[in-house]
């Protein structure tokens, strides 16, 4: 897959016989299967090299929208709905700095990029397990992963239960439970404390634990469509960022972001990552101590600790300037990038900012930051 990304498209064909049966480089068919391609190039009987460019094989039809917005399904309200915004914020750009905001708060179901591993692991699951299983799902989730997973239960007639930290606000048990969810709450602050208990918990009463932290369609999901997306949405506006700044929970929109733009661009695109500084709970972010998988698959160019205070205080400048509500996470991430930008690393440029979801989830914390600080 890097070799593809890196070259921008595929130097060996799939070997396959007359009646089309693969016979050899079959690693060629599973990456652009992992990139998502419409066309596969193939040659009959014989190894050889003919280079096809991606985009001839359909690299980027995955992300095309319904230019009206007319769905058939709200399945189709989410995949057809992408890319997600990539806007320009005025208020932050300056002088030979413009900064770019990725808009994941507006997935339909959860507000958030949740929705794409919600949406893609339980349709690959479904695809894996067939009728076999007892239709419920278990997963441990801060929230969001939940919210997309409680629609995806939904449409498709499972029911849901879910396992969140007792850290997180209040609301999302409701939310929850609305979208026809269980709710337990865990005594404990971390959602990834707790995984090893629902997947024993799923094994023993049947049913299907996706497992975010570990599931590898997480990783994928956003390598095909989030990075994907955003590189042709950044290609439109003329633009090579300097720099991506995002934050980690699981780590697969930046594990998957760093390896799309990294290859993509020669490494000349750096990757810095926000988590919660030491002690600190930010909802949907975390240390990368505690444990993650992806983002040892790839070099990132930097770690950037936040104070919560400084996440509630980013969300509430976004709020403020570009009339925009995002998210505690997304706080984190402009807290991050103010950081760099005064620390001097970081020179006049483009730079993109992933903001994961929207804020209509944090009312307690806002409100309780409101109260002390006015
Ligand atoms: N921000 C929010 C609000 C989230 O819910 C999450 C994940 O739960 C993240 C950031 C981190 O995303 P990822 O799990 O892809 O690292």
């Amino acid at each position: 897959m890097a070799e593809m990304l890196r070259e921008g498209g595929v130097r060996k064909p799939v070997v396959v016989n007359e009646e089309l049966r693969v016979l050899g480089n079959s690693t060629t068919l599973e990456a652009l299967r992992r990139l998502g391609v419409k066309l596969v190039p193939v040659t009959y009987g014989k190894d050889g090299e003919v280079f096809t460019p991606l985009e001839e094989l359909g690299f980027y039809e995955d992300v095309a929208p319904s230019p009206l917005r007319v769905y058939n399904s709200t399945l189709e309200l989410l995949y057809r709905g992408w890319p997600t915004p990539l806007v320009k914020l005025q208020a932050l750009s300056s002088n030979g700095v413009r900064v770019w905001a990725k808009l994941e708060g507006f997935n339909p179901y959860s507000w958030s990029i949740k929705d794409r591993i919600g949406w893609y692991m339980f349709v690959k699951a479904l695809e894996r397990l067939g009728e076999r299983r007892r239709k419920v799902i278990y997963e441990a989730t801060s929230t969001n992963t939940g919210l997309a997973l409680a629609a995806m239960a939904a449409i498709h007639g499972f029911s849901a239960k879910f396992y969140i930290p007792s850290s997180i606000q209040k609301a999302s048990d409701t939310l929850l439970k609305v979208m026809g969810a269980e709710v337990v709450r865990v005594p404990k602050t971390l959602t990834i404390e707790f995984v090893d208990e629902v997947d024993e918990a799923a094994k023993r009463e049947g049913a299907i634990h996706l497992n975010q932290f570990e599931n590898d369609y997480n990783f994928e999901v956003h390598l095909r469509f989030t990075a994907k997306e955003l590189e042709l949405q950044l290609r439109h506006a003329g633009v090579t960022p300097k720099a991506i700044v995002g934050g980690i929970g699981t780590s697969g929109h930046m594990s998957a972001i760093t390896f799309y733009f990294k290859n993509k661009f020669n490494d000349s695109v750096r990757v810095y990552c926000v988590q919660p500084a030491p002690n600190e709970v930010i909802p949907g972010i975390r240390r990368v101590e505690s444990g993650m998988k992806w983002i040892h698959w790839v070099n990132i160019d930097g770690l950037i600790d936040v104070s919560r205070d400084e996440a509630i205080e980013g969300a509430i400048s976004v709020a403020r300037s570009e009339g925009i509500l995002v998210g505690l996470s997304s706080g984190a991430v402009i807290a991050g990038f103010r950081k760099l930008l005064e620390s001097g690393v970081l020179g006049d440029g483009d730079y993109v900012l992933v903001f994961p979801d929207h804020g209509f989830k944090y009312v307690e914390q806002f409100e309780e930051y409101l109260s002390r600080k006015g």
